[in-house]
């Protein structure tokens, strides 16, 4: 903890604090001075046209940009700190955008259609693939573009020519101020320099947040306005939890964020002390805790936060960022490597779910008014054998390298379990007679997200050899709440009492029947939900990595005895704030209330 003595007195008597909200991206308090970098993308590019006779040489001066951005990139990646070397996975996924066809080819078409000079040309295609992500609502595939921008911007510098502010030659020790970081800048972070950034743009999936809470430097992300509003030298106070940042801090705010720093570090070490330890309640009740992944190279920070093995791998995401699909080769390689580091703790495959909030360009699918009700994750694939066949071959083969379990996603009728079961069998039966390794053994699984597939669980699970309930899911459509959906936001709850009630039927099924019930939705890996989940009897969590060692603990002080009881006044509940009320009351001390 370096404070520093210059922060001990506030800024000069005339500056007023002015505080800043954004998005809390990576938690933790510092306070520091701030140094502002220029780092705010090509927002103004000319336009001029190029004669007949010039365009191939337009087109060589294109080529040779990305050649340049290339290297920029290969050169950034050689020397990374260490902290950040499994993250270079996404400055490889920059290189491939930069060669992307939907980026590189078009902008040559466009060069030549148009007789346009490239960085207008550039632009032109960059803002109509930024056109199709904006009609997306996930949130994390909408912050994919962002990364397309960071890569057209990177082309467009080596084009126009202007120079860049090295953050890596940082020497003193600050907080960046910058109107958007990409994960290439945020790589090159120095931990003994940088202390924390924030930034106008950006949101808490975008993978420059994703390397913030690796590196684990406190981030505000999405300000909107703090490069126009905080000066080089001012001092600042980051809140990467609240999201808040205060320019100018009188001295009592100072002392206040002082203690609450002190106080956030001391409760983090004392976690990550904690994070290896099992996850076994007082009375003896031991829980796997999982990490949820959307790509390959996050599986290093579930280990370093003590995770048991991947509850929920997302593979969607390696779909996202290209216009065809992913070929078996490909995909093999990627589950193998995670199988792989995983060593023999188990990885779920989640089997593809594109479509309803995930469209991708490579879907080719034809707009639909409903798309949440729509062609999404096992219909799409159940209609589309070709592209599901190739991704469970490469699963199968992975599996002949680890402990993999297949899970399929939006299952809302036995028909798609058997559909999919025989579409597996055909694929391992063409693995034989083609004699590629493979393990056909492997649990079967479906997600829980959708009433039906709760209400049929007796059924389901007489073919099926896990459930794992997908609280996004099953809340959006038990509730009728458009996941995405500002306005009817403060109604998506998992305490409204039908989904407890649901909940309850699927681990009552689960122990009829014999199979086990895990839990990967957003629900699992808040503390405070604990309680409720340890009483309504899941068997296994899985979360997002950096909530493993909170949710570890929260486990750690509880007796089962006390959640299974607790349970029984829960259910009795009708309103999800009575059951919110009833948790503050029996464990309200655990969560310092
Ligand atoms: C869920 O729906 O809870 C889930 C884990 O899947 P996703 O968030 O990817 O839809
Ligand atoms: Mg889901």
């Amino acid at each position: 903890m370096d404070l520093g003595n210059n922060f001990n007195m506030p800024d000069n008597e005339t500056n007023e604090e002015i505080k800043l909200n954004g998005v809390g991206a990576s938690p933790g308090i510092c306070i520091g001075k701030a140094y502002l970098v220029d780092k705010e993308g090509v927002e103004v590019v000319e336009k001029y046209f190029i004669s007949g006779k010039n365009l191939d040489g337009e087109i060589k001066r294109f080529k040779a940009a990305v050649k340049n951005a290339v290297n920029e990139l290969r050169s950034i990646i050689e020397n990374v700190p260490d902290e950040v070397r499994r993250h270079t996975g996404i400055l490889e996924t920059h290189i491939a955008l930069l060669k992307d066809k939907m980026l590189y080819d078009k902008t040559i078409e466009t060069i030549k259609k148009e007789r346009v000079n490239a960085e207008w040309a550039l632009k032109k295609v960059v803002d109509d693939i930024k056109v199709m992500f904006q009609n997306i609502s996930d949130s994390y595939l909408k912050e994919r573009s962002d990364d397309i921008t960071h890569v057209s911007d990177r082309i467009i510098k080596f084009l126009i020519g202007s120079e860049d502010v090295n953050i890596g030659e940082i020497d003193k020790r600050v907080i960046l101020v910058a109107k958007d970081l990409s994960p290439a800048d945020a790589s090159q972070i120095q931990l003994d320099k940088i202390m924390g950034f924030i930034t106008d743009r950006g949101g808490k999936a975008s993978h420059t947040s994703i390397i913030a809470r690796t590196l684990e430097v406190p981030a505000v992300l999405g300000v909107g306005n703090a490069t126009k509003t905080i000066n080089n030298d001012d001092t600042i106070i980051i809140d990467g939890t609240t999201g808040v940042v205060i320019i100018h801090p009188s001295g009592q705010t100072l002392g206040e964020y002082k203690k609450l720093k002190t106080r956030h570090e001391e409760h983090k070490a004392y976690l990550s002390r904690g994070s290896h330890l099992k996850a076994e309640t007082l009375d003896g009740l031991s829980l796997q805790i999982m990490g949820n992944i959307e790509l390959p190279e996050e599986v290093v920070s579930v280990l370093d936060h003590g995770g048991d093995g991947i509850g929920l791998y997302r593979t969607e995401f390696q779909y996202l960022t290209r216009s065809d699909f992913p070929g078996e080769d490909e995909l093999f390689d990627k589950y193998k490597d995670v199988v792989e580091v995983m060593g023999p703790r188990p990885v779920t495959i989640r089997t593809l779910d594109i479509n309803g909030d995930k469209a991708i360009s490579s879907s080719n699918g034809s707009e639909e008014a409903n798309p949440a009700l729509g062609l999404r994750a096992i219909r799409y694939c159940l209609k589309r054998p070709d592209i599901f066949r190739t991704q469970l071959r490469a699963i199968l083969r992975a599996a002949a390298f680890g402990n993999v379990r297949i899970l399929i996603p939006m299952i809302s009728s036995l028909d798609e379990i058997r559909d999919t079961k025989k579409l597996l069998n055909e694929v391992a039966d063409s693995l034989e007679k083609e004699g590629k390794a493979y393990n056909k053994n492997i649990e079967f699984g479906i997600m829980i997200e959708v009433p039906s597939a709760v209400i049929m669980a007796d059924v389901m699970a007489q073919e099926t050899d896990f459930f794992s309930i997908g609280t996004n899911d099953l809340i959006q459509y038990t509730l009728a709440i458009d996941r995405g959906n500002r306005e009817v936001a403060h109604l998506y709850h998992p305490f409204h009492p039908a989904i407890l009630r649901m909940i309850k039927h699927v681990t009552d099924v689960g122990k009829e029947k014999g199979i086990k019930v895990f839990m990967c939705g957003e629900m699992a890996g808040d503390p405070f939900n604990v309680p409720v989940l340890l009483g309504l009897g899941i068997d296994e969590l899985s979360m997002n990595p950096q909530s493993i060692p909170a949710v570890k603990n929260m486990i750690r002080s509880l007796k089962v005895e006390d959640a299974r009881h607790f349970i029984k006044e829960a259910l009795k509940q009708t309103t999800t704030m009575d059951v919110i009320k009833l948790v503050e009351a029996s464990f309200g001390e655990m969560f310092g209330k």
